[in-house]
């Protein structure tokens, strides 16, 4: 790797590294699609226009989600991804199946969650 290769991979480093603070505390720390809780350390910076489409290293493109729903994104539009986890059919391969499932237990978790609260007199 070349001098300039490095610099320009430590200005990208810390460029994302600056993005995911900015965009986490946006998010409040919930993956963009599946909307599960990340923790620190947890999540990855995904294109939401993909770079292969098109999408630039800004932050406005970038945002925080989950390893499964970024692996399993790959290079789709939020559009297409976010048709196949609403879908009520299993999508075929084994990373958009463990993203669709990720999704409807958080839809669920999240609802339950909600339910208890209410029922507690706690305030989300
Ligand atoms: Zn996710």
């Amino acid at each position: 790797m070349s001098a300039r290769h490095r610099m320009r991979y430590r200005i990208d480093r810390a460029f994302r590294q600056a993005a995911a603070i900015e965009i986490r505390s946006k998010q409040e720390m919930q993956c963009r699609y599946c909307k599960s809780v990340l923790l620190a350390g947890e999540y990855t910076i995904d294109h939401v226009v993909p770079k292969s489409r098109g999408g630039l290293d800004r932050k406005e493109n970038l945002c925080v989600a989950c390893v499964t729903c970024n692996l399993a994104k790959s290079d789709m539009s939020k559009k297409e991804f976010r048709r196949i986890l609403e879908s009520n059919t299993p999508p075929a391969g084994v990373l958009l199946i463990r993203a669709w499932i990720n999704y409807r237990m958080e839809r669920r978790l999240q609802r339950s969650l909600k339910r208890i609260c209410k029922a507690v007199g706690v305030d989300l």
